[in-house]
């Protein structure tokens, strides 16, 4: 049996994803015997830009005009199309930008000096084309990566969590920091796969792997509320993985 074609492409981001592939040490020798690598630009200085891919793995969101081009293209060539990470699958962290005008950006961030360059408000992958499947994480988790790869390889669509990181967060017997210790914990309405990994550590869930489905954000939001936190405090943890997420563009909409 041929080894499926595989491309690992990167939009705007930081890449995470990309480095948590190559981070496989272990298992990347049976990675590269199961699959066919012809494109991964941050790993190999000899790319197939033209033929036909099984499957297309991109990370990041689309920030510039161009991103929008090239990813048209990926999908065209692709059998399947995998949004990988939170930027990918949600708009991650460079959505946060569509709230601010790009001058009031480039002038904080640069000063008179800057140059503004051409761009696109920041979206995810699939409202744009079609996504056969998503993995979030910022990063993803390795495992959810090479469980995926398993699947794949096999003609199957893997299986990940359904349920919020609060069900792992119990299972781990965590004390509450939403309910015990009033502190702003979006784990509740974070869709799970990272063991809870913050709140483990005593630190608040922040969303960064984007909303579960159906999440309640309208009773996350109350609970917040009756905390002491302010809308603006929880708007601002809300958009700064998951802005452009349905369940909370619905949500701020009616506030
Ligand atoms: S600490 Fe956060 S993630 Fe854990 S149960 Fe409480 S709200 Fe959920
Ligand atoms: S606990 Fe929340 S913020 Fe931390 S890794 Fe998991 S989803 Fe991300």
């Amino acid at each position: 049996m041929s080894k499926p074609k595989i491309g690992i492409f990167g939009m705007t981001g930081c890449a995470g994803e990309q480095i948590v592939i190559l981070n496989c040490e272990d298992e990347l020798m049976d990675i590269l015997k199961l699959l066919d690598i012809r494109s991964f630009h941050t790993a190999m200085s000899k790319n197939d830009e033209k033929c036909s891919l099984d499957i297309a793995f991109v990370e990041g969101a689309l920030v510039h005009p161009e991103e929008e081009i090239s990813l048209k293209e990926i999908r065209k060539r692709s059998r399947l199309l995998i949004a990988l990470g939170t930027c990918a699958v949600w708009g991650g962290v460079a959505a946060m930008k569509n709230e601010v005008s790009r001058q009031r950006l480039k002038d904080i961030v640069y000063g008179s000096p800057g140059r503004i360059f051409k761009s696109i408000p920041a979206q995810p992958l699939h409202s744009l084309v079609k996504v056969d499947f998503s993995i979030s994480g910022c990063p993803i988790e390795k495992e959810q990566f090479l469980q995926a790869v398993a699947s794949l390889v096999h003609g199957d669509i893997p299986v990940l969590p359904k349920y919020a990181v609060c069900t792992e967060c119990k299972i781990n017997e965590n004390t509450c920091l939403l309910l015990e210790k009033s502190e702003l914990c979006l784990g509740p309405i974070t869709i799970a796969g990272c063991n809870a990994r913050c709140a483990n550590c005593g630190i608040p869930c922040s969303g960064c792997r984007g909303p579960v489905e159906e999440a309640n954000i309208a009773s996350e939001v109350e609970i917040l509320e009756e905390r002491g936190f302010t809308l603006r405090d929880i708007y601002n943890q809300l958009r700064t993985f998951a802005g452009p997420a349905e369940a909370i563009q619905t949500h701020l909409a009616k506030r």
